[in-house]
């Protein structure tokens, strides 16, 4: 048997017997980044179980208001009372500014022809260069806003993509 079906058994078994969504022991939201290297989950990055806590996954995580959306109706229509921003080392948000793909997109249009340089102008990728402080600001941004209710607890985390290990930023 492969490792993706392995994987495969052991996700569809683990879900078999999982709550509904509504569950009130889902409390927890972890907001994340997109990259494949967070595994097996973000989940069982905090040794949480299988389908114990809401991910909202994004390219590099928070980052003013991309998240939020979820945020809300986590709070508003589910049960979560907790947020974990989730940071991890070596994120390739670190390795460009936003001209360097503003500049890439305006030379080479995803659809030829079509101009699309005051799009682009009017667009940041958020990407950050100092990681800690990045944690910091996205704990600070959710603690601060008027739409995340009173007395969540909000926390920020690093996860190292090479030991696996997990790390809480304190701010
Ligand atoms: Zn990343």
């Amino acid at each position: 048997m492969s490792t993706v079906d392995e994987f495969t058994d052991e996700f569809t078994e683990a879900n078999e017997t999982s709550p509904s969504p509504q569950s009130a022991a889902r409390r927890i939201l972890i907001i994340t980044c997109m990259d494949a290297r967070i595994l097996p989950t973000p989940t069982a990055a905090f040794g949480l179980p299988v389908g114990s806590a809401f991910t909202v996954r994004n390219a590099g995580v928070e980052r003013d208001s991309e998240a939020l959306r979820s945020v809300v109706i986590a709070q508003q229509r589910l049960t979560t009372r907790e947020i974990r921003v989730l940071h991890h080392t070596d994120c390739g948000l670190e390795t460009f500014d936003d001209n360097v793909l503003r500049t890439q997109l305006i030379r080479n249009p995803p659809k030829p022809g079509v101009v699309i340089r005051s799009t682009v102008q009017s667009m940041s990728f958020l990407p950050f260069k100092d990681q800690r402080q990045t944690v910091r600001d996205d704990v600070a941004f959710l603690r601060e806003h008027p739409l995340v209710l009173a007395g969540t607890v909000i926390t920020g985390w690093i996860y190292n993509v090479q030991s696996g290990r997990i790390e809480r930023v304190l701010d």
